[in-house]
């Protein structure tokens, strides 16, 4: 059989491939620790588990409203109005099934063929992959790490854009390196994205695993409401990875396009699921803060134990569950590469990590290595087994 010719531009999650290894390893009877995969294994809160629970009890199993119900329309925009200090009304919420496919609805909406797109990387592998099956060029921008933290130069990101340009994909709170941007750097950007009058995919999945106080989003800077499609995802907050809504929330005129393509692709998202977020919104707030603390709880354990380890330095960044740990010095030490070491690791010690190169290729004259570890998927005790496994590792060859 002869695929389409645009399946070539396919891309995929490589870190899902980490996940089969791991699982061979385990097969083999091998404690793993595992760190690849950005999902929790903490149950989700209660009030979503009974809101649909009564929802199929009531019959909430037939087709719903294209865009959602309008309950859960409305309880989101009133949820990131509140967080964000936007000014949506349901009219600009499109519930999705997961936060995944906000990303092809963005693309599907906005993108003409051979349109550029820029998107970060290190970054979420779909974005590249989507922009290239759909028909655009893929121009990505870099994160680096200075001063102790992981950044993006705007001035690099600006040197990037030209007249084909017309979309910018903007990961804040960014996995792989957890970085968020400051509220000045937020008006910076904002400013640039106006002046080049560009739309703005914000994905904003990891907005709620924020540790700090002081949260900004972009799409609360004056010009950028109507410019921004923000990907929302009950994914992360709830630990609802697998239930999958999100929703996709922007102007009204796009947010009809999305919708149409709901129709489309999928009819709705899942009728009595849409009760269970809607109960999390309603009643679940305080699990959904019980859930942060215990990843923060995790994020220190970790972060100590890593900045310990001679050859790794390791920024502790206040959002995502992410960390991405530097391994440069170790690598030159064991006179190994990325990813010969992440292999090595995995077989030695059971810690099974994702690298840079599972967040794309990396880009001309960078120089650091980096591992990436999700700490949403283990318990503190296996966080600290596994780094101290490593840390024995490292420290028996260097
Ligand atoms: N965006 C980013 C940056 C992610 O890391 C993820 C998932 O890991 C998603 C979007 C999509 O999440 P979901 O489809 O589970 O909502």
């Amino acid at each position: 059989m002869q695929l389409a010719e645009r399946m070539q531009r396919l891309g995929t999650e490589t870190a899902f491939s980490v996940s089969a290894e791991a699982a061979a390893h385990a097969a083999q009877g091998n404690t793993i620790y595992p760190f690849h995969l950005g999902d929790l294994n903490i149950p989700t809160p209660e009030s979503v588990v009974q809101g649909a629970f009564k929802a199929i009890e009531q019959g909430k199993t037939g087709y719903c409203p294209n865009a959602g119900i309008p309950e859960l329309r409305q309880a989101l925009a009133e949820e990131v109005n509140s967080t964000r200090g936007t000014g949506y009304s349901m009219e600009n919420v499109a519930v999705q099934p997961g936060g995944k496919p906000v990303i092809s609805k963005f693309l599907l909406s906005l993108m003409d063929p051979g349109d550029e797109v820029l998107y970060p990387n290190p970054g979420f592998p779909i974005y590249e992959s989507q922009i290239e099956f759909l028909g655009g060029r893929a121009v990505p921008y870099p994160y680096l790490e200075q001063e102790g933290n992981f950044s993006v130069d705007l001035d690099d990101l600006q040197s990037r854009i030209s007249p084909r340009t017309r979309l910018i994909i903007v990961n804040d709170m960014h996995n792989p390196t957890g970085a968020r941007f400051s509220r000045q750097e937020l008006g910076q950007l904002a400013s640039l994205i106006q002046a080049h009058d560009l739309y703005v995919l914000l994905d904003e999945a990891y907005f709620d695993i924020c540790y700090a106080e002081d949260r900004h989003s972009l799409a609360a800077i004056p010009g950028m409401q109507e410019r921004c499609l923000i990907l929302y995802t009950f994914s992360k907050k709830f630990a609802m990875t697998g239930w999958r809504l999100g929703a996709a929330i922007g102007p009204e005129e796009l947010i009809q396009g999305i919708t149409r393509l709901n129709v489309n692709q999928e009819s709705c998202s899942n009728h009595f699921v849409q009760y269970g977020a809607l109960a999390g919104l309603k009643q679940g707030q305080k699990e959904a803060e019980e859930i942060l603390q215990r990843l923060k709880r995790r994020r220190d354990t970790a972060v100590e134990l890593l900045q310990e380890m001679s050859g790794v330095s390791c920024i502790c960044p206040e959002s995502t569950f992410y960390l991405y740990p530097n391994v440069t010095e170790a690598l030159a030490a064991l006179g190994t590469d990325l990813e010969s070491f992440r292999k090595e690791l995995l077989k030695q010690t059971g810690v099974s990590a994702c690298a840079r190169h599972h967040f794309g290729s990396p880009m001309p004259g960078e120089q650091q290595a980096y591992l990436r570890l999700a700490y949403s998927g283990i318990s503190r005790e296996d966080i600290r087994a596994g780094l101290q496994a490593w840390r024995d590792f490292l420290h028996s060859r260097m």
